[in-house]
């Protein structure tokens, strides 16, 4: 016998607090990955902890598992909390905590119905809580949790997956993700020539060489067409994010700067190609130095010296996620929307601007996913989870593979 819905709920409302009381930022997961595979363990369901801290659990056999996907870290509490972030409160509808909506409390709500449906049915199922979700380092493969798992335990599984990210609308109905953008971070150095503070035309501010790149960069944004998103049925029109983020130069007051540094953020819209934007904004910036270099070139003479720029990439640059269309694929959209659906009275398939391990698991593992989750806010002070969209996913977590494996 399996126990109700309520009772789960309820269980996935403690055990998120639990989790929220357990410090996760990026890079110490190393708790919370033992307490999950612990309460894994006391509700009677085999877990293991791989190389680098995520749990994993299976439970039943078959042609197809259903993986119920989660990342355990969060971002560093910002600055601006008017209440202790580990410290979980429920106050009404809400749970409020670090990571509660961000997302701890669809990880918990995976945790509880998996272990329920591991003990009391023999679906094949996966339940994965990954470490290094939230961008670790600065390298390519940015450590990710997922993509290890990818590389290793899901390596030539067949089975389809729900991220447990936010799908929550304005007004608190689950939808379903089909697709997020992929991120392109671009570092760009700028070198001008440096001089003394009180003689300007000898030397070259490099600030103000940058300030050029910058509105380059920000009328590119300004002018760019929204692209069309296929398939969605909210929302389905995004003007390619970008954004300058950070802006490094100068030093002393009496010094004109030779160096600046700009740090860009730009997502990668469905349809857009990673690589062709590379070279878009390589020749942009090489544009717009070239113009200067013309207009500077009697002074750069005089000076001996040169100006340049140098665009590199920041951490894991990755591609657009759309669901595939392949029959695995369709098989999990269908039942997730009947979830949905009976729940909401309507369904909405939704594309989202922030990033996801979908993306991973599909294009290094071979695993299609839809995104449903109770989240509604990410990385905001006094983050707190709405529990009336809890309590919808734990319904809609139990109801996909009641769904997808007919018995
Ligand atoms: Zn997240």
């Amino acid at each position: 016998m399996c126990r109700s819905v309520d009772e789960l709920y309820r269980e996935a409302v403690s055990l998120t607090q639990d989790l929220v009381r357990i410090p996760s930022v990026t890079g110490s997961e190393d708790e919370i990955s033992r307490f999950l595979a612990d309460w894994l363990e006391e509700r009677g369901v085999e877990a293991l902890r791989d190389e680098v801290g995520n749990v994993i659990s299976v439970s039943g056999d078959g042609p197809l598992h259903l993986l119920y996907n989660g990342h355990m870290d969060t971002v560093p509490p910002q600055p601006g909390w008017t209440r202790d972030p580990f410290e979980p409160a429920v106050e009404g509808d809400r749970l409020y905590g670090l990571g509660s909506s961000d997302m701890k409390g669809g990880l918990a709500a995976m945790a509880v119905v998996y272990s329920e449906l591991a003990k009391c049915t023999d679906f094949p199922l996966i339940y994965t809580a990954v470490v290094r979700e939230e961008g670790g380092d600065d390298t390519p493969e940015n450590m990710r949790g997922a993509l290890h798992l990818a590389r290793t335990f899901l390596r030539g599984k067949r089975a389809v997956g729900i991220v447990g990210e936010g799908s929550v609308d304005r007004d608190g109905r689950l939808v379903i993700r089909i697709g997020h953008n992929g991120k392109l971070r671009l570092r760009i150095r700028v070198r001008g020539v440096a001089g003394h503070g009180s003689r300007p035309d000898y030397a070259v501010n490099a600030i103000y060489l940058a300030m050029d790149i910058v509105r380059a960069l920000k009328a590119s944004y300004d002018y760019a067409n929204p692209i069309r998103i296929p398939r969605v049925t909210l929302d389905s029109e995004i003007r390619p994010p970008l954004s300058v983020n950070v802006f490094r130069a100068g030093e002393a007051i009496n010094q004109i700067p030779s160096e600046a540094e700009l740090l860009v953020d730009r997502r990668v819209v469905h349809g857009e190609d990673i690589d062709e934007l590379r070279r878009r904004y390589s020749d942009l910036v090489e544009h717009v130095i070239g113009a200067l270099r013309e207009e500077l070139a009697p002074r750069l003479e005089e000076l001996e010296r040169g100006i340049g720029v140098e665009v590199d990439e920041i951490g894991m640059n990755r591609p657009a996620y759309m669901l595939p269309e392949t029959e695995d694929a369709k098989i999990l959209l269908a039942a997730a929307k009947r979830a949905v659906e009976s729940l909401e009275g309507r369904v909405d398939l939704s594309y989202g601007t922030g990033y996801t391990d979908a993306e991973i698991l599909w294009s290094f593992a071979g695993v299609p996913s839809v995104i449903i989750g109770p989240g509604a806010r990410a990385h905001v002070q006094d983050e707190f989870l709405d529990l009336g969209p809890l309590k919808k996913v734990v319904r809609v977590y139990w109801d996909v593979p009641r769904l997808m494996f007919p018995r």
